[in-house]
This record gives C-alpha cells, sequence and structure tokens, in this order.
C-alpha cells in the first residue's frame, strides 16, 4: 500500500517540488501546486478486488493519497457516506433518477473532514508544528478536530457571521477559537500573506495547501463504487472556492485514466445569488473569475465567497473541460430545497440544500433530463444552521395545552402532516 504519488507540480510554471517538502505555493512564481501520480504505473499494478475490500473511508484509495508514510495518517473514520435515492424530491422537480451523496455523516458533520484527514496527516509528516486557518465554520471544525487528533498546537479564526453551533463545535476539540472581523475579504488575504511572509506559517487554506483537495478525489471513487462501477451523468455541487468540485474532476480522470472508467460526469458549480463569482465568469465565458457579490447577504453561510483562490481558475477549468454548468440560486430557493429533503429523511443546512435548487433549475430548462442519473452532494449538516429552519417556516409551531380536547383534532385522519 504505497502511494503511486510521485511530486508536487505548479500549475502555471509546471516546477517540481518533492512530496517531503513543506511548501505551500510555487516559491518561484507563486502559482497553485498540485500532486502528480504515476497512473499509468498504477494501472499495471492495481489490485481493484483488494481495495475494495479495505474499509470504506477516504482512506480505502490509499495509492491515490499523497502521504509517503502511514505512520503519520490522522483518521477520524471520514468518508464512506451513504448515496441515497432521493425519490420524493426527485418527483417534485421531475428527476427520476436523482441521488443525494449525505456528507453531514462525516465526523464534523460536514465534507471537510475528506480534505483534513489528508492534509493534517500530511501536515505530521512535514514535520508541522503549529497550524491556524480562519473559516466561516465547517472547515474551522474539522481542523481543529483532525489537529488535536494529530496533537499539533493550532489557532482557528473564525468570520465573525459564524454560527454559535459552528462556534461550539471548533471550541470542543481544544484549539485556539478566535473571532475574525473585517470589512472586506481583501483584507483577510493580505493579512494571510503578511502571516506567511513575516512568520512562514505553513497554510491549510484551500488551494494554498496543496493536499486538501486530494481528499475530495474519495467522492469520484465512491460515487463510482456505489452506481456499480458506472459514471453518474451529473455532479452537482456547492462551490466556494471550489475544492469538492476540483477534487471530483481530479478523481474522476484518474478513473478514467485507470481504466475503470470510460468518461466524466458533467459538473455543477452552485453559489448563492448574493455571491456568485464563478457563475458569472463562466457565463462570460471567462477562465478567471472576478471578485463579485456580497457573502454576508445569503443564509448560504458555507459557500459565502466573493472572491475564489486562484481566481476560480481550476474550477472554470473543470466546469469547461466536463461540458458543466455552473447555477446561481436565491435564498428562497435553498429554503424549498432544504424542505424538499428533509420529506426525504435529509436535514442539511442550506449551502447543501443549493444542489436541489439547482438540480431543479437545470431540469425545469431541459438541461438535465428527466432519466439522467443525477448526485447531489450535501456537504453540511443541518445541525449547524438551524435556524434556517425557521425561515423555511415562517408560521411557527402549533401550540396545545395536555387535554385530550385538543389533542383529538391533530389525531383524526386529515390533521398530520403528509
Ligand atoms: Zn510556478
Amino acid at each position: 500500500m504505497t502511494t503511486a504519488a510521485t511530486h508536487l507540480e505548479c500549475d502555471d510554471c509546471r516546477a517540481r517540488y518533492g512530496l517531503l517538502d513543506p511548501v505551500n505555493t510555487c516559491r518561484g512564481c507563486g502559482g497553485l501546486l498540485d500532486a502528480v501520480y504515476d497512473l499509468e504505473g498504477l494501472r499495471q499494478r492495481l489490485d481493484l478486488d483488494a481495495v475494495l475490500r479495505r474499509p470504506n473511508t477516504v482512506w480505502r484509495w490509499r495509492e491515490l493519497l499523497p502521504l509517503v508514510d502511514d505512520n503519520h495518517r490522522v483518521t477520524l473514520g471520514e468518508g464512506g457516506s451513504p448515496l441515497l435515492m432521493c425519490e420524493r424530491v426527485g418527483e417534485a422537480i421531475g428527476l427520476r433518477r436523482l441521488a443525494a451523496k449525505n456528507d453531514a455523516m462525516n465526523p464534523t458533520a460536514s465534507f471537510k473532514d475528506r480534505s483534513f484527514t489528508i492534509s493534517v496527516s500530511k501536515a505530521k509528516e512535514l514535520g508541522v508544528r503549529l497550524g491556524f486557518t480562519y473559516t466561516s465554520g465547517n472547515a474551522g471544525a474539522s481542523f481543529a478536530a483532525y489537529m488535536a487528533k494529530a496533537r499539533i498546537p493550532s489557532v482557528v479564526l473564525v468570520k465573525d457571521w459564524a454560527t454559535r453551533e459552528k462556534i461550539a463545535m471548533i471550541r470542543i476539540y481544544g484549539c485556539r477559537t478566535v473571532i475574525l472581523s473585517y470589512d472586506s475579504f481583501a483584507e483577510v488575504t493580505r493579512m494571510l500573506e503578511e502571516a506567511v511572509k513575516r512568520l512562514g506559517i505553513y497554510q491549510f487554506v484551500l488551494f494554498i495547501n496543496p493536499y486538501r483537495h486530494e481528499g475530495y478525489k474519495s467522492y469520484a471513487y465512491e460515487l463510482w463504487n456505489d452506481l456499480g462501477r458506472r459514471v453518474p451523468d451529473w455532479v452537482i455541487q456547492p462551490v466556494s472556492n471550489g475544492g469538492g468540485l476540483y477534487g471530483l474532476w481530479k478523481g474522476f480522470r484518474e478513473l478514467k485514466a485507470l481504466g475503470l472508467a470510460d468518461r466524466l460526469p458533467r459538473l455543477v458549480a452552485c453559489q448563492p445569488t448574493a455571491s456568485p463569482p464563478i457563475v458569472r465568469a463562466f457565463e462570460a465565458g471567462k477562465t478567471v473569475a472576478e471578485r463579485f457579490g456580497d457573502p454576508r447577504a445569503s443564509i448560504a453561510q458555507s459557500i459565502g465567497s466573493d472572491a475564489p483562490i486562484g481566481g476560480g481558475r481550476r474550477i472554470l477549468r473543470a466546469l469547461a473541460d466536463t461540458r458543466g454548468r455552473a447555477v446561481a440560486a436565491t435564498d428562497s430557493a435553498m429554503l424549498e430545497a432544504m424542505a424538499l429533503l428533509g420529506r426525504d429523511g435529509l436535514f442539511v443546512e442550506p449551502s447543501s440544500a443549493i444542489t436541489v435548487a439547482a438540480a431543479k433549475q437545470l431540469a425545469s430548462e431541459g438541461i438535465i433530463g428527466p432519466e439522467d442519473r443525477v448526485v447531489c452532494i450535501l456537504t453540511g449538516s443541518g445541525l449547524k444552521q438551524p435556524a434556517a429552519v425557521d425561515q423555511v417556516f415562517p408560521q411557527g409551531l402549533e401550540h396545545i395545552h395536555a387535554r385530550i380536547e385538543e389533542l383529538e383534532p391533530l389525531l383524526l385522519p386529515t390533521g398530520g402532516e403528509g
């Protein structure tokens, strides 16, 4: 069980770095780095049956992960989340083969665990002594949990609009938790750049850390396996900086290079209408996204970003390569989707429900066909943002006093909720 990764390579100047070099971005040109694998060699030696006999976690596909020495593995049992048919949602929006991957089932109740099991394991392998990150909540909770498990001291800066529930999760893992306020995202970026320049701090921010998105490749492997070793027609992913979507793209390309899949799914990036820089760039046919929108103006907290890292170039490339789409959805469309998903037994935050809002929109436009096999990635639990439920049901709750006369009308055949 050894990695097939050979080195890191710069997106822009193609400079190479070793897998034991604690580098964040390219030292020559500042470009983003990506792990490169010897897929041809792996194709010769891969024992697929042995892989599929391993426990169903992110680490099942060990050869396609960049850790060199297994002794540094930091795991909480992440990945392997269920893929569920959503019949009731599908009926409501006219899609017969709609499924959801419920990543709220991860250890810290969000998809971020797929990325931090990899990046924190790599940090341990690289001898990182201190970690810090900034977050709207989900990433911070996941980061804090894995750093605690790895015994690496850490500081988490939390955006001042994160929910109490998310902040509570970050704190319980024992890392230093600090509220961060700012006027524009550019200030945050500047501060982070200064921190790196002055203190040489190793970074865990998506894409600036070259390993986090490697964990999201596991979506592709799991979907392919759960669908009977087939590729879905569409995969719909919420996007802020787009780690999940980039991971999906890279993972499916690897399956194809290994001769396991014959095509790529079409990928859909969803963003709130309040801050849709990727959607805007996609619609204009551009390869770089410019700063746009107000992230705080939407309930979709987890994907509130007006300036994607690296200008969103990786995401726009993935969308172009898969003949994908980019869709913006309103808060009311997300709330409606939350209610729909509830009927299929799924409680997710608005930033996850946006995938169903996007599916509905693309189905109504005839872009997704009624028989297409569609997967919505549900990235975070509704328990992280329970106040959104009050917006789903603005009429409030009914009350009764403990008397049979008041109970009885509720239990008559027409009384229950469908
Ligand atoms: Zn470079």
